[in-house]
């Protein structure tokens, strides 16, 4: 024993077997029931030999896996480089006390930070009622008929309302203004989403009466709060529709934008209790008109009604979003930013409408304060009239900065002779009396409380907000931490989320979402850096950011990535705006059609429409594979005008195609460029790389494979990694001054790095897994995938598969034949597994009528079994419906899932037991999660549409 060395000791790989479920002895069961004797056996029957990457993933420094407490003491080494001030810059990003009680109980509670997306919305029922309170705030703030349930920032907010605004006008015009004290990043982005679509910016309000739109700010950049009613009744008698850019809590003293006109209102929440993050995630918003509402952008929850006439909160209006629109679609948004969208909310339902407007007049109160003691300073301010922010004029604005930065603050930096600056919720009357200091020029200071005694507001009285908002309940009853901490509890406690069982939801990868890879999220040194704050001062993030692209780039074997991208759909469409940019710089900007597979998921045609490529589907065969000859001939009838092809590997269907290097080498003999949507990357880590077997450009989703989690539909980030030829065309954000490139894209998001305060989860996570922990973690994910698949082909055969019926990291099962059997459908599969205490795997995606299981390597056998007997027991009950045994109209899987309202009532007229429809194994009788709605009615609710809190009486 006294012999072990040191070295034996420390357990590098400590981590790897935390992350990854099975461990030896049930790897190797699960080795047996597939019959192979090692892993490697198995993966080598799987990844096609000729992608087999050899090398091992070059991971630099990162190669050995740390420890927990390693990476963490590393990773805090890094963050403590940023430079902490004040950051009193503004231009859309502030700061905020995040309420303790939202922190400790959403941001960081994995009940609510491991939950999926609400597509099934009977275990989705607390998450849904949060962003419909989330509707409720934006739709009360903004004075708009209908809010959707958060968007990725205010600057695709916006371009969002643009082209929203260019499919209502009645307006032939294809020209959009921009206010010219619009949010410069804002602008920057509305640029980069209109130049693919012909539609042609101009800045300030000139002809704006020619325009088919118009965005304004308000109160605009420089702190000026304009009265633009006139102005709106102008532009609308000429046909010109309005979108406003607002500040949510400004909106708490000023009349409402819908109260003066406006067709559209979008903002950032991120002043509602949401961390600075270096720029995010933060909850944009998007609200519009009633007549606006069935074109409307990204999610929407709504109300409908269960199978027992209850109200039940659902997605509305689904047949609006990209997956079932695809080429047709409006806008590309899937995973958006649920979680800051809750947090928002939540901000607003802690405190309140009297509490939000006492911060707003507090607020408010210092800037004229703080503009009095300027004034008689001799400082000039620009602005006449102001919310929170002036614009001052000086003489050496560097020199101003300079003594701002030594007092801990930072300014807004406008020119060489003008600065801004923004007060918040965190402004103390000490912050004012060093702000004298630094314009006081060696003058004697004023006092705050002297000038609080002399001076009245600079709000223009005629634009004060008269009407009432968040007058709901939910808004006014949970004000005492004790009843916020159980509201919290209580939404929830309604929901299946990844801390009470597996969600096997084919291409989500919901694996672990490591509490250790969580924490650097809310340390301050990440959390409290404004977007905008100088290089100077954000050394630690880029670091980690830079190290993190490394990393990136060697797990796809591509030259550069770009972290900007706030989720997949925006890595798609900022990839194929690399490839335009590319054919461009070659003289080649001929090229606008890109090929498509039938099968792959909805984003990857609505990111191409985006772009303003035209899509050709190519068809896939029986076997589920790229159909080469259908590819052939529509590679030769369109060659000139190949831009790309987008495919995903491994494909949708779940398996490594063979002829994955083939289908690269006939698009690339064309001219075009291949995208290689990198969903499926679980299945490649360590194993395969895009970059090495043809691929150009790919998306990653780092809330997939790399540990970022889900949040209920967000946040994301979809870096675009791209290979050496591309490099120079990633994203900049000239407004900004970022730029790694002259011939970079102008930016795709509102911050140059995206929602960098979650990069550092997929941070943690490659570095505790190292080299070999990565390998490990895909080989694992394929071994449980492959296990699931022959456990359960008896019962359900499974769809799709590649040599020796082996399938990737997921498996489609398919329920057709089933269904023609019994009638009972993948969807009844799916909710009696509710009943089971199980997610449903994800439905008729690829292939209507099929569901598919993605396990993930974070589940242990143990869990895998449970799911298995899950699905087998329900194939027995599937084979009483065929018998007879139970009618098609009354058996527990037509009507699943069973509330215990529905188990305990005096009457019971079905043909099976309560016991049958409650505890359908034994096992569940000791864990029984309990769904609190029926199922929900689609059809009625989107007939019936409504999108705001219930009336209080409905949930009492
Ligand atoms: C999830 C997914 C996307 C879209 O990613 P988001 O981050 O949700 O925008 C694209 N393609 C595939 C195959 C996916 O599974």
């Amino acid at each position: 024993m006294t012999t072990a060395s040191l070295c034996r000791l420390e357990d590098h790989a400590a981590f790897v077997a935390r992350h990854i479920g099975p461990n030896a002895a049930e790897e190797a069961a699960m080795l047996a029931t597939l019959g192979y004797a090692t892993r490697s056996d198995l993966i080598k029957n799987i990844v096609p030999a000729a992608i087999h990457r050899q090398d091992a993933l070059p991971l630099g420094e990162f190669t050995q896996a740390k420890s927990e407490a390693e990476a963490l003491a590393t990773l805090k080494a890094i963050a403590s480089k940023n430079v902490l001030k004040k950051s009193m810059i503004g231009q859309g990003y502030y700061g905020t006390h995040t309420p303790s009680v939202i922190l400790r109980n959403i941001l960081e509670n994995p009940a609510w930070y491991t939950a999926y997306t609400p597509y099934q919305p009977e275990i989705s029922q607390g998450r849904l009622e949060a962003i419909i309170n989330f509707q409720q705030m934006i739709t009360d703030m903004t004075g708009m008929a209908i809010a959707n349930a958060s968007m990725l920032d205010e600057g695709t907010a916006a371009a969002e309302a643009m082209t929203l605004l260019l499919r209502m006008s009645k307006s032939k015009s294809t020209i959009f203004y921009v206010a010219a004290d619009v949010l410069p990043q804002t602008r920057e982005v509305i640029a980069t989403r209109a130049a693919p679509l012909g539609i042609e910016v101009r800045t300030g309000l000139g002809e704006a009466g020619d325009g088919f739109g118009v965005l304004l700010q308000y109160p605009g950049v420089n702190g000026d709060v304009p009265d633009y009613r006139a102005l709106v009744a102008d532009l609308h008698a000429k046909g010109t529709l309005v979108v406003v850019a607002a500040d949510l809590l400004a909106l708490t003293l000023l009349a409402a934008p819908g109260e003066w006109g406006a067709d559209v209102v979008v903002g950032n929440s991120q002043r509602f209790g949401v961390p600075l993050g270096f720029g995010g995630p933060h909850a944009g918003f998007l609200a519009t008109r009633d007549e606006f509402k069935r074109s409307m952008p990204g999610r929407l929850v709504g109300i409908t009604i269960d199978a027992q006439g209850k109200s039940a909160y659902r997605l509305a209006l689904q047949t609006r979003e990209q997956h079932i629109r695809r080429e047709k679609a409006t806008s590309n948004i899937c995973t958006a930013q649920v979680l800051l969208a809750v947090m928002a909310s939540m901000y607003a339902v802690y405190h309140g409408p009297s509490g939000l407007k006492r911060i707003a007049h507090r607020v408010h109160r210092l800037t004229s304060i703080l503009a009095a003691g300027l004034t008689q300073l001799d400082a000039k301010i620009i602005n006449s009239s102001w919310f929170d922010t002036l614009t001052l004029s000086v003489s050496d604005a560097a020199a101003v900065h300079a003594l701002a930065h030594s007092h801990g603050i930072n300014l807004r930096s406008i020119d060489a002779h003008t600065v801004g600056l923004s007060l918040d919720e965190t402004t103390t009357r000490k912050d004012v009396a060093a702000l004298w200091h630094v314009f006081a020029a060696g003058k004697p200071l004023p006092t705050v409380d002297a000038i609080d005694a002399e001076i009245a507001g600079a709000l223009p009285g005629e634009l004060l907000r008269q009407s009432d908002f968040l007058t709901h309940p939910t808004f006014n009853r949970y004000h005492s931490e004790t009843e916020m901490m159980r509201y919290l509890r209580s939404l929830a406690d309604k929901d299946l989320a990844l801390d009470r069982t597996m969600i096997p939801l084919g291409s989500c990868t919901m694996k672990l979402n490591a509490a250790s890879e969580m924490m650097p999220v809310t340390w301050p040194e990440f959390a409290n850096v404004h977007p905008f704050a100088p290089n100077a001062q954000t050394a630690g993030y880029r670091e980690m950011i830079t190290q993190l692209e490394a990393m990136l780039c060697a797990a796809t074997g591509y030259a550069g990535v770009s972290l900007q991208p706030n989720a997949g759909s925006q890595g798609e469409y900022a990839g194929l705006l690399i490839i335009k940019a590319y054919h461009a710089s070659r003289n080649d900007a001929g090229r606008d059609i890109v090929l498509i597979p039938a099968s792959a998921h909805g984003t990857n045609p609505a990111s191409a429409q985006m772009a303003g490529l035209t899509v050709v589907v190519v068809a896939c065969d029986e076997a589920g594979n790229i159909d080469l000859a259908d590819l052939r001939a529509k590679a030769d009838k369109h060659s000139a005008n190949i831009a790309a092809i987008m495919i995903t590997y491994p494909s949708t269907h779940g398996v490594f195609e063979e002829s994955v290097k083939e289908v690269c080498e006939i698009v690339h003999g064309h001219g075009g460029q291949v995208y290689i949507d990198g969903a499926n990357m679980n299945a490649m880590v360590g194993l395969c790389a895009p970059g090495q077997f043809g691929g150009d450009v790919s998306h990653l989703n780092l809330h997939k494979t790399f540990c970022i989690p889900h949040g209920g539909g967000g946040p994301g980030v979809g870096p675009v990694a791209v290979a050496a030829h591309l490099v120079p065309f990633l994203p900049n954000q000239q407004s900004s001054g970022y730029e790694r490139n002259p011939q970079g894209i102008s930016a795709v998001s509102a911050a140059p790095y995206g929602s960098a305060a979650i990069l550092p989860i997929s941070w943690m996570y490659i570095a505790m897994m190292g080299s070999e922990g990565l390998k490990s973690a895909t080989e694992v994910a394929i071994l449980n995938a492959n296990y699931i698949a022959k456990r359960l082909a008896p019962f359900y055969p499974v769809l799709y598969s590649g040599h020796d019926g082996l399938v990737a990291h997921e498996c489609i099962l398919d329920l057709r034949p089933l269904k023609e059997l019994s009638g009972i459908s993948n969807e009844d599969v799916a909710k009696r597994l509710m009943d089971y205490g199980f997610h449903a795997p994800t439905m008729s995606f690829p292939v209507p009528g099929t569901l598919m299981v993605e396990p993930t390597e974070s589940e242990s056998k143990a869990e895998l079994d449970r799911f298995i007997d899950a699905m087998i027991a329900i194939r027995s009950e599937i084979d009483r419906v065929v018998s007879g045994e139970w009618t098609l109209a009354d058996n527990p899987l037509v009507n699943a899932p069973h509330t215990v309202e529905v188990l305990t009532s005096e009457t019971w007229e079905h043909g099976y037991t309560r016991a049958t429809a409650a505890f359908p194994l034994e096992s569940i009788k000791r864990n029984k999660y309990w769904p609190p709605v029926s199922r929900a009615d689609n059809v009625y609710g989107d007939r019936n549409l409504f999108c705001a809190c219930l009336p209080m009486s409905d949930y009492e």
